[in-house]
């Protein structure tokens, strides 16, 4: 179980991330929030509806990428499974969550898988693990 403390600073770092990536699309001047909420529902509700929708729908491929990825870290925090790999379930590096906070997996899982996905994919990983 990975140090409250710690979780902390994750948390802030990934809300610190999603942050950016609101502001990237701020600055391109979008206000689909603004239209919305026209229709009289309360504020703060509202924009937390749709903060992932529009951030997704606005971003670029690699941004929705990397949001989804935080967003996913963040509900993984939620169900305290946060900073443990997804494939071996050990703890991940701290290094590397310092690094990337929304990391799914271990440096050692995230190579096999790079690696597996080069050489075509999981079919070959499977046929590795099995010698
Ligand atoms: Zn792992």
């Amino acid at each position: 179980m990975m140090k409250s403390q710690d979780e902390k600073k994750y948390r802030a770092q990934l809300n610190e991330k999603l942050d950016a990536l609101r502001d990237s699309i701020q600055t391109k001047k979008i206000n689909v929030l603004e239209n919305e909420e026209s229709e009289g529902k309360d504020e703060g509700d509202l924009a937390e509806q749709h903060l992932n929708r529009d951030l997704l729908f606005h971003l670029s491929a690699n941004d929705r990428r990397v949001a989804l990825e935080v967003l996913a870290a963040l509900e993984r925090m939620d169900q305290g499974t946060y900073g443990r790999c997804e494939w071996c379930e050990e703890p991940i590096e701290p290094k590397r969550l310092d690094a990337v906070p929304w990391a799914r997996m271990c440096l050692l899982c995230q190579e096999e898988q790079e690696q597996a996905s080069k050489a075509g994919g999981v079919a070959e990983l499977a046929e590795e693990l099995s010698n």
